[in-house]
């Protein structure tokens, strides 16, 4: 009998998972049409169940910065195997994961493993809540931190009001400790903090906002919002689950040189398994137990196969700093749509960071939320289609970021840039 293809997987999977899917973006809802299920995937491409590879501009979200499959990391985690799956004891690969980070992450001196990024944002939002005594806390609007109670919370109608819940099921009282403020306006910062006296925990941000599409913060903008932490002893928290290792060794923080006093992270440290970790200032995550008041756990929590694939995955970046190269591949795509636009007098802005992209159909440069999803969606629905159609698998959605692997080929680039270019032609 022949093997199910993707129509017959999803008709079975809509019986007996929600909406057929176990992360909701997966269900191709923003794009319409209905998801393909991968059987396999190699280097820069996924193999489908109906036979088709394509070139994969997802990596799964942002872990498969080396492709997918990755020799190396196989490897490593086909020796970690051979010593069993999970120790419930300290381990050493975790040592060594925890002096990994520490050495790579300018900010981080002491660092806890978790089990995904949503674990790593909500652990430091009650780190830093446990730290300073207080309980709200601001978020911007278009940042997303995991499904993590408070901060799956949007603005409420006026800039200062309080956080409206994002989902059913979050209380109004929980929504009303997060303070949600448009991304790139310090001004309005400052006013939260004017008006909230003492109350105000933390700011937590993607310090370039990439579940909207790819946002980049004014040079300044950062530097204030460190300023203002300090000042009113609040923690700055980066969340670099998506930016961390991807933009630089030590994600934007060692771009920018701003430094959080702590830090979320997930992804490419886990080499493709579920892994998160945060960290930071030693004096802060002292205040976790065993040693402090703030209660924070995990059976799971560094786990071997996950610190073997992850460890392999970071020593990888060290070894081959690929960092000069992701971006050219970068700049690549990117100037081969944007021309691709003009000539057909379209309205594309292209924000590209190292090997992070996207398009958002849109006369103005987008600096937060309002202007991402004032941009024209349909259109990116149209390219997504027609690039998936001819072997180009970008996200299903215009507010994901594109992700480039070193596994990408120049080859797969040319095509790339031709299918993405004709897509736009014949808008
Ligand atoms: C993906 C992501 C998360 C959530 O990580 P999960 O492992 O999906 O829980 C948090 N923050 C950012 C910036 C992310 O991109």
């Amino acid at each position: 009998m022949a093997a199910p293809n993707s129509s017959d997987l999803f008709k079975k999977a809509l019986r007996c998972i929600p909406g057929g899917v176990n992360s909701p973006v997966r269900a191709f809802r923003s794009v319409g049409g209905e998801p393909f299920f991968t059987v396999k995937a190699d280097g820069s491409r996924l193999y489908t169940a109906d036979n088709n590879s394509l070139i994969d501009y997802v990596c799964t979200w942002g872990p498969a910065i080396h492709g997918h499959n990755h020799p190396v990391i196989r490897e490593s985690l086909a020796l970690a195997l051979q010593r069993g799956t999970s120790f419930g004891t300290p381990g050493p690969l975790e040592v060594e994961m925890a002096e990994t980070l520490v050495e790579m992450v300018p900010s981080v001196e002491k660092v806890r493993m978790v089990n995904s990024g949503t674990e790593a944002t909500l652990s430091a939002i009650r780190l830093a809540r446990g730290f300073t005594g207080r309980n709200k806390i601001i978020k911007f609007a278009g940042c997303y931190h995991g499904h993590v109670d408070s901060l799956l919370i949007s603005a409420g109608s006026g800039a200062l009001t309080l956080g409206q819940p994002d989902s059913a099921g979050i209380p109004p009282a929980l929504a009303a400790e997060t303070i949600v403020l448009p991304f790139n306006d310090a001004s309005l910062v400052r006013e939260a903090f004017a008006k909230y006296a003492g109350e105000i925990a933390a700011i937590i941000l993607e310090p370039y906002p990439a579940n909207v599409g790819l946002i980049l913060p004014e040079v300044e903008y950062l530097r204030e919002l460190r300023e203002i932490c300090t000042q009113q002893k609040a923690v700055l928290i980066f969340d670099e689950v998506m930016t961390g290792f991807r933009i630089a060794p030590g994600g934007v923080q060692e771009e920018t040189g701003v430094t959080p006093d702590l830090t979320a992270m997930g992804k490419i440290i886990g080499g493709g398994l579920p892994v998160g970790a945060f960290g930071g200032k030693a004096e802060i995550m002292d205040y976790l137990a065993p040693d402090g008041p703030v209660y924070q756990a995990g059976t799971l929590s560094g786990n071997p196969l996950a610190m073997a694939a992850g460890l392999s995955s970071l020593n990888l970046l060290r070894e081959n700093d690929p960092y000069q190269a992701l971006a050219a591949k970068g700049a690549q795509i990117a100037a081969a749509v944007k021309e691709a636009a003009e000539s057909k007098g379209l309205p594309l802005q292209v924000p590209q960071r190292g090997s992070m992209f996207c398009l958002y159909f849109s006369e103005n440069p987008v600096r937060n939320y309002a202007d991402a999803t004032s941009s024209q969606t349909g259109l990116f629905k149209k390219v997504f289609h027609q690039c998936l159609q001819e072997g180009i698998y970008l996200p299903p959605s215009p507010f994901e970021t594109c992700f480039i692997s070193t596994e990408h080929s120049e080859e797969d680039l040319e095509k790339t840039c031709q299918v993405l270019s004709s897509a736009i032609h014949a808008l």
